[in-house]
């Protein structure tokens, strides 16, 4: 396999679940030395035994609400392997699963703006503290189709992805007199703990139902290591001219509109 991150260094937030836990494992197997920082500790610390024995892989305790918390994450990459190259700001959650307006609880927004907006800029605050010096990074946010398309998910989750969008194109646009590169990825719905939890479902097989039935592209079932390779590409070389980018991860979901299709479907049958 042709290691496509080999020499570079990440941190990876929220990487001891999900699309984190993929991009940290399919990042090691680029050659890439990778700090998890994540607030599962037990997760992390298994997920690093797991992917390797060596100093390569290690895991912090990191609340992305908590500035001290990822300053201390970014100095532990710089300290173990002298460098960060690949800052990774993939934490989230998805807050009061109920979408309706009445449903709005402002404590419940306020949290998931901590963690998706303001964690995620903590990220790049302090990314950005080293990368300026070194005058070389890729800065990567989760954003999420929801950053795209509208409907069926809360009005905080929704209004954060938007947010995220947003922050990389400004950050994008500072930072690259430094030679610092900021894109995101918005993936369409991921089968993980994240996804089960906010669509309500009972378990992983029903929440690959409700993607597969729901995806625009058939024959093949977006995985959370399909946004590891986006985030591969993002962060290696291969990319060395992009900057400002918001790679949807969708098969085309985001493209379609299949109201009067299903209508249609449902008059014919
Ligand atoms: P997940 O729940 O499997 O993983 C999220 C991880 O973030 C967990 O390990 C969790 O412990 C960590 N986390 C939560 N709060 C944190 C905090 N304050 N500090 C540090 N870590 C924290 O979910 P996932 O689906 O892998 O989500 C990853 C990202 O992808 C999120 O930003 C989410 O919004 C986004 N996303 C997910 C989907 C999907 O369908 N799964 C779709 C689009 C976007």
């Amino acid at each position: 396999m042709m290691k496509r991150l080999l020499g570079k260094v990440a941190v990876i937030t929220g990487g001891a679940s999900g699309i984190g836990e993929s991009t940290a494992r399919l990042f090691a197997r680029h050659g890439a030395k990778v700090v998890i920082a994540d607030i599962q500790d037990d997760l992390g610390h298994n997920l690093c035994k797991e992917i390797g024995s060596d100093e390569s892989i290690s895991f912090v305790h990191c609340d992305v609400t908590q500035e001290l918390d990822v300053q201390t994450a970014v100095d532990t990459a710089v300290a173990k392997h002298g460098k960060l190259d690949i800052m990774f700001n993939n934490a989230g959650i998805s807050g009061n699963m109920d979408p309706r307006i009445m449903a709005l609880d402002l404590d419940d927004f306020h949290k998931v703006f901590d963690v998706n907006v303001f964690g995620a800029l903590l990220g790049a605050k302090h990314a950005a503290r080293v990368m300026i010096p070194a005058k070389k990074g890729s800065i990567l946010f989760t954003a999420s189709t929801a950053s795209v398309s509208s409907g069926f998910v809360p009005h905080a989750y929704k209004a954060s992805k938007h947010a995220v969008v947003g922050l990389t194109q400004n950050l994008c646009v500072e930072l690259g007199q430094y030679g610092i590169r900021v894109n995101c990825i918005s993936p369409f719905a991921v089968p993980t703990p994240l996804m089960i939890k906010q669509l309500g479902l009972k378990d992983e097989q029903t929440a690959k139902e409700v993607v597969s039935e729901s995806a625009n592209l058939k024959e093949v079932m977006l995985g959370a290591e399909d946004v590891a390779e986006a985030a591969v590409y993002l962060g290696s070389d291969e990319s060395k001219y992009v900057s400002g980018l918001n790679l949807v991860v969708d098969g085309g979901y985001t493209t379609t509109n299949p109201t009067i299709g299903h209508a249609l479907k449902n008059m014919l049958s």
